[in-house]
């Protein structure tokens, strides 16, 4: 996601999305997903692609990605700006991935709009034959697809 542009040329847009972006780190504790420090108000922030964006490239186009959508909330994390440029296109650690379930079964449990989306996010798993039911087993199933 452009989100810079997306910032730029969209006021609207910019509301909502600085309020995600506010509710996100609010989930995570105000702090950074990469490196787990608080977040203070004077830090530069990117939101970070926890699992790459460009996955899904390299898979050859979108249909050869075999895991679920990674432009969305449940793979999005306010990090540090600094954080997620040393980061680039690594695969998440496994730190990182425990936070991002911890972050998403919060979310899921708090009465906060953005728990529909991550709802439609657990049920959009293709291999439904093993549908995950909870974040640590649907991201365990996203770094299958990484294989
Ligand atoms: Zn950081």
């Amino acid at each position: 996601m452009d989100w810079e542009t997306v910032q730029l040329t969209d006021k609207r847009r910019r509301r909502s999305v600085t309020r995600v972006t506010d509710a996100l780190i609010g989930f995570q504790h105000g702090r950074c997903l990469i490196c787990a420090q608080p977040i203070t108000p004077g830090d530069s922030t990117a939101v970070d692609h926890v699992f790459p964006y460009s996955l899904m490239q390299r898979f050859g186009n979108v249909s050869g990605w075999d895991g679920p959508d990674l432009d969305v909330i449940w793979n999005l994390a306010p990090a540090h700006q600094a954080c997620n440029s040393a980061k680039s296109d690594r695969l998440p650690t496994p730190e990182e991935l425990h936070r991002l379930a911890q972050r998403n079964e919060a979310i899921m449990h708090s009465p906060h709009p953005l728990r529909k989306t991550l709802q439609l996010s657990l049920r959009s798993m293709r291999h439904s034959s093993n549908p995950p039911e909870h974040w640590p087993h649907f991201l365990r199933q996203v770094q299958t697809a990484c294989d």
